[in-house]
């Protein structure tokens, strides 16, 4: 976008557009705006530049034809549902999701009148039995936070295809660049921009995203109406993040890999948890769900419970312990009391979220490094 200040002449940086109102010539022009006869923005909760431009390049990497960036990754994910679900209707979710999604699912969507029965997603029978009662939505994670569950996104698209279900896919830990679910069959894609597609642990925002526009405009609708959109400074931030997107999920890759088996020879470790690992569940899944790498996400069981995790935190301050993930430094989390703080006890069990297990966000710095802040909390 140009203006009279600078001649011909384009700034290499995208424009910030920091305004939360927009000033228009008159009614005939607010008229032709809002049938989208003439482009513009009116108000900034509706839409705005800087979401419109990241939502443009979020759909190119998606493979899908509409992206809509809202407030955070928990509102992407209260859009998709609010726009998808009814009172009456229900939902049936993998066992495995993010703490905050699930209760979501429990505490608030239950208000509403909207049931959810969770499943084992990694069962294709269990999931194919739960959706013989009818079911609006499937709500499952790629890769599962936090221990890494991965899920064949086109066994599950089938499943729902035959079932009159729509297939809603968190890739949060995946990212575009190693999972695109559209294309595997998904009808939604989220992610939480928050994390590695931002990238540098400065913005707090979602992304929805779709293969065809039936669900555009009534998302667009509930984001405005229930207050779930996001601000244009953030948005500039991450479009500058998606630039290194590709590079960095590839360095983090790597290093989480090397980092794994590193892991498994330190004393004092019970398990190491990552999907490249033989020894990981779906190990033989995850290649072939996702070919092109499994991620920068790790987690180790400490012997010693929460004293040897805390002891840990204190030892190797180089690797911060912050509830979020996906930033350029490796940074640790404590699933029983941040992200499944809200699961019971038994959940958290049957999970294997236990008091010695910690949640490592691998980061591009030098592996070396990484090792040496590591090994100052294992001593
Ligand atoms: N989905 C997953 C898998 C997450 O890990 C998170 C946050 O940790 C979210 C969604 C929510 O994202 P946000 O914190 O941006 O609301």
């Amino acid at each position: 976008m140009t203006t009279p200040l600078l001649g011909s002449t384009t700034p290499l940086a995208p424009a910030l557009f920091q305004s939360s109102v927009y000033a228009i010539p008159d009614l005939d022009a607010l008229a032709r705006i809002y049938s989208a006869e003439e482009p513009g923005f009116i108000y900034a909760r509706d839409a705005h530049p800087n979401a419109h431009l990241l939502g443009i390049t979020l759909a190119e990497l998606e493979h899908a034809s509409w992206s809509l960036v809202c407030g955070s990754g928990m509102a992407a994910t209260t859009a998709s549902l609010l726009a998808l679900v009814r009172s009456g209707e229900r939902v049936v979710a993998s066992n495995c999701l993010y703490g905050r999604t699930s209760q979501l699912l429990k505490q608030e969507l239950s208000r509403f009148g909207v049931a959810t029965t969770f499943v084992d997603c990694n069962d294709l029978e269990a999931v194919r039995i739960a959706l013989q009662t009818p079911a609006r939505v499937l709500q499952v994670e790629t890769m599962s936070n936090p221990l890494c569950r991965v899920i064949d996104i086109e066994a599950l698209a089938r499943l729902c295809e035959s079932h009159d279900c729509r297939l809603v896919v968190d890739n949060t830990f995946a990212t575009p660049v190693l999972a695109k679910p559209l294309e595997l069959g998904a009808y939604l894609v989220i992610e939480s921009l928050t994390k590695m597609m931002g990238g540098h642990g400065d913005v707090t925002l979602g992304v929805v995203s779709g293969r065809d526009g039936e669900l555009l405009p009534r998302i667009s609708q509930i984001m405005s109406l229930w207050g779930l959109a996001s601000n244009p400074f953030d948005c500039w931030l991450t479009a500058r993040g998606l630039s290194t997107l590709e590079l960095r999920v590839k360095a983090a890759t790597a290093n989480a890999a090397a980092l794994a088996d590193w892991l498994a020879a330190q004393p004092g470790i019970i398990r190491v948890v990552y999907p490249g690992r033989p020894d990981h569940p779906d190990h033989a899944l995850a290649k072939r769900v996702l070919p092109r790498g499994l991620g920068n996400m790790l987690c180790f069981e400490l012997e010693g419970g929460r004293d040897a995790v805390n002891r840990f935190m204190r030892g190797s301050k180089g690797v911060p312990f912050c509830p979020s993930l996906g930033s350029t430094q490796t940074t640790c989390s404590y699933p029983a009391m941040t992200s499944h703080l809200y699961e019971s006890p038994a959940e958290k069990k049957r999970q294997g979220i236990t008091d010695g297990l910690i949640r490592l966000s691998v980061g591009i710095e030098e592996l070396g490094e990484i090792q040496m802040e590591m090994a100052k909390g294992l001593k």
